[in-house]
Parts: structure tokens; C-alpha cells; sequence
């Protein structure tokens, strides 16, 4: 039996078991993941560890003694397959029961794939550590990259292409890259950068079929033509891991629904990606992707599992690096009506701008420009 079961043993999870200790929480804490790593930060997959500036193990979230000192029982390579909400008991492959007193589902996403390119030699997904050092691998010996999907994963893995001095081409069917996260203009802008940095942006364009020689991908049919890849990433978005949750009586809907404590039912609570919570600020659902809301959520939660009863109302955070851009984003940039930029000029790749609907600001974005966004960040209205 432990008072405290999470399971998830990533950003989400470990956050919450983090911030349980620091809390003062002195019950036991056990932390259940599937993969057999100690726990990692997925952001630098993309970026430093894909491009070889890191080593895989720097990707750590904490050092050992630091994860010794939080005296949790981390259980690794062991996947929840069921959980019994009225017994309390969460259920592992093997068969092995685990009691608890509160749950904590921080199961995070799985990469969404494409049918006709699942399993095919030559063809990737990146959402783990085991994911990068496939991908890496083959991106040493290859010379042309195709990227499908343009979103910020698959924006990013273009960027690191081009880093290893591949020819990249990204294919999405939406009008311009990010669309979806930061509206059209600075999607545009973003199209411009891949652009300047040699990367052939097809937007508007669908891919259709893998065509296969020998075994493995050697070019994708596309619907503006065939483009020629000795690798192709499939990187068209996530959904929830909630597999393991079907038959549990909890709400699913695009993630595990819970109130504005992140609670889905009496002592089970959903935390990082995997949560959609009821934002009271917003009035609406909402369940975010990015590495801050990780953090800030499992602290959240624990403070909501020690009888805070605090609602959690974040202003959403993300940030993103493709060349030498870093991009950040508070708040929503694409329920936008117009974007007002507030200083520099995004022709020198340096500006912040805020992004309005109906003469409020909704949203703020910086490229290279920490500061000034943090400030206008002040700004959002809602
Ligand atoms: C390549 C990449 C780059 C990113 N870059 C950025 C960035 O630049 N900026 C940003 O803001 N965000 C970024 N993100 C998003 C950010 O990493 C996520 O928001 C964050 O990892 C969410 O943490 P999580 O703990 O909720 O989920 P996850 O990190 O997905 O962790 C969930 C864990 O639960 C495990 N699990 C799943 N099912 C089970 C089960 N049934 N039993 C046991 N364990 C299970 C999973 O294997 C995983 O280890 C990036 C994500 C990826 C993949």
C-alpha cells in the first residue's frame, strides 16, 4: 500500500512527487513508469540530444542521490494496464496489485501514427528516449530527411536536420508551420525562417503513401509529388495514454477529465498532458502540451492532495528552438484576430509582439527576447 501512487514516471509525475516532499508530506510515495530509464526531460530530445550536442544521459531529471534523497518507491519498466477506483488499486503487467490512498495518472501522450507508415524501416516517431536513439542513429547515415507534420515537435526536428547538414523537407497540410499554436502570421514568419535556414516547406500539401524499395521508405508520395527521403519522421501530434484507464469508470475525453482541482474522482487526481481539467479563469476545459504546465501542475496537485483545495488557472506557457531562435508563448496565440508588434522587428528575428481578440490581449509571443515577453506577459487580459 502506498498514500501517494503515481503513476507516470516523467516531468508530471515526479513533480508531484517532488513537491509532495517539499510540502512536508511524510507518506509513502511510489512512482510507476513503463519505460526502464530513470526519469527524463523530453524537451532537449529533439534538439540537443537528436542534434549530439548532449549525451543521452544528461537528459536526466534528477541526479540519483537527488532521487535517493525524495525516498519514493520508483518502481521502472512496469505499465499500468487497470485501475480499480472503488478498491483503490491500480494493476501492472505481470499482474502485480498496488494499493493506494490518492492516485496521481501522469501518463503523458502517445505519439498519434500513420497507418501506412507504421513499422516501416526508415520510418520514426519521437516522444522517447529510446525513440531518439533510433532516429539518431539513422539520421548519421542518411542525407535526406522528410518531416511530416508541422508543429512544433516536427518544426524542431527539421531544424535539427538541417544542424546535421541533411536535406529536410516538412509536409503538413495546413497553410503554415504551427499553425495551431501560434496563429497564422507567426506561422508564417516561422515558414520563412525553415525557408532561410534550406529547409523545402510544403504546406498545403498532404502526404499520401510511402513508396517502398527493398524493404524500406525511399521516397513519400505527396500531394504536391513525390519527395525523396531515407527517412521520414511522422510527427502529426499525440493523444493521451489513457489505454490503461478505459475500463475504470473515469470520465475520458481527448485526455482524463477532472474539476478545476485536477481531480477526476474521490482520490484520483491527472496531472501534465495526460490532464484535462475545468480552467476557471478560461470557463472552459483545458489541457495543455508543454513542459511548464508539467511542473506547475504537479505542484498543484500536491498541494490539492494535502487539502489546499485551490483551483489550478495557469496562464499557458511554451517554448520552442529551432535555429537560433527561441520562441516563447504565453497565453493564446491562435484565437487571434490581430498581432500588434511591441518592440524590435521580426525581419531581425528579435521582436515581442501581443496577440488580440476583440481589442484584448490574448496571447504574448518573444522571439529572442526573454525579457520583453515576460513583461508584456502583464498584458493578457484573460
Ligand atoms: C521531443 C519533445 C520535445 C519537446 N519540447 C518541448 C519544448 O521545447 N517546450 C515545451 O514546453 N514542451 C516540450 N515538449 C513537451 C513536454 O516534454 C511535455 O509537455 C512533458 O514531457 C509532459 O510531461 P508528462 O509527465 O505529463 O508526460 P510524459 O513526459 O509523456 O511522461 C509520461 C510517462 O508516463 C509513462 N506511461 C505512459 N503510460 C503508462 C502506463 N500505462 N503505465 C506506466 N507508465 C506509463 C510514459 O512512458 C512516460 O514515461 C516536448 C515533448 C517532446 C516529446
Amino acid at each position: 500500500m502506498s498514500d501517494v501512487l503515481v503513476v507516470g514516471a516523467s516531468a508530471a509525475g515526479l513533480a508531484t512527487a517532488e513537491s509532495l516532499r517539499r510540502r512536508g508530506f511524510t507518506g509513502s510515495i511510489r512512482l510507476v513508469g513503463d519505460e526502464a530509464h530513470q526519469p527524463y526531460d523530453r524537451p532537449p530530445l529533439s534538439k540537443k540530444v537528436l542534434s549530439g550536442a548532449w549525451a543521452a544521459d544528461q537528459a536526466a531529471l534528477r541526479a540519483p542521490d537527488a532521487l535517493a534523497a525524495l525516498d519514493i518507491d520508483l518502481v521502472l519498466g512496469s505499465k499500468a494496464v487497470s485501475v480499480d477506483v472503488r478498491k483503490q488499486e491500480v494493476v501492472v503487467s505481470g499482474g502485480r496489485r498496488l494499493p493506494y490512498g490518492d492516485l496521481v495518472i501522469a501518463t503523458g501522450l502517445a505519439p498519434r501514427r500513420l497507418g501506412a507508415f507504421d513499422g516501416l524501416a526508415g520510418a520514426h516517431v519521437l516522444r522517447t528516449l529510446d525513440d531518439v536513439a533510433r532516429l539518431r542513429g539513422e539520421l548519421l547515415a542518411a542525407e535526406r530527411l522528410i518531416v511530416l507534420g508541422a508543429g512544433v515537435l516536427g518544426c524542431e526536428i527539421a531544424a535539427t536536420g538541417r544542424q546535421l547538414g541533411l536535406g529536410v523537407t516538412v509536409v503538413d497540410p495546413a497553410p503554415v508551420p504551427m499553425g495551431a499554436q501560434v496563429g497564422p502570421e507567426i506561422g508564417a514568419l516561422l515558414a520563412e525562417l525553415h525557408r532561410a535556414n534550406g529547409v523545402e516547406v510544403l504546406t498545403g500539401t498532404k502526404a499520401e503513401a510511402p513508396v517502398v524499395t527493398n524493404g524500406r521508405i525511399t521516397e513519400v508520395l505527396t500531394s504536391a509529388g513525390l519527395v525523396t527521403a531515407d527517412v521520414v519522421v511522422v510527427a502529426v501530434g499525440s493523444t493521451p495514454a489513457t489505454d490503461w484507464l478505459e475500463d475504470s469508470g473515469l470520465i475520458l475525453d481527448d485526455g482524463v477529465v477532472c474539476d478545476s482541482r485536477c481531480r477526476a474522482a474521490d482520490n484520483v487526481y491527472a496531472v501534465g498532458d495526460v490532464a484535462r481539467w475545468w480552467h476557471e479563469r478560461q470557463a472552459r476545459s483545458v489541457r495543455l502540451e508543454n513542459r511548464t504546465n508539467a511542473t506547475e501542475q504537479g505542484l498543484a496537485v500536491a498541494d490539492n492532495i494535502m487539502g489546499a483545495d485551490k483551483p489550478y488557472v495557469p496562464v499557458p506557457y511554451f517554448w520552442t528552438d529551432q535555429y537560433d531562435v527561441r520562441m516563447q508563448v504565453f497565453g493564446d496565440l491562435a484565437g487571434a484576430d490581430t498581432i500588434r508588434v511591441l518592440e524590435g522587428d521580426p525581419a531581425d528575428r528579435k521582436f515581442v509582439a501581443a496577440a488580440e481578440a476583440a481589442g484584448r490581449v490574448v496571447g504574448v509571443v518573444g522571439w529572442n527576447s526573454a525579457r520583453g515577453v515576460r513583461k508584456a506577459r502583464e498584458l493578457i487580459t484573460s
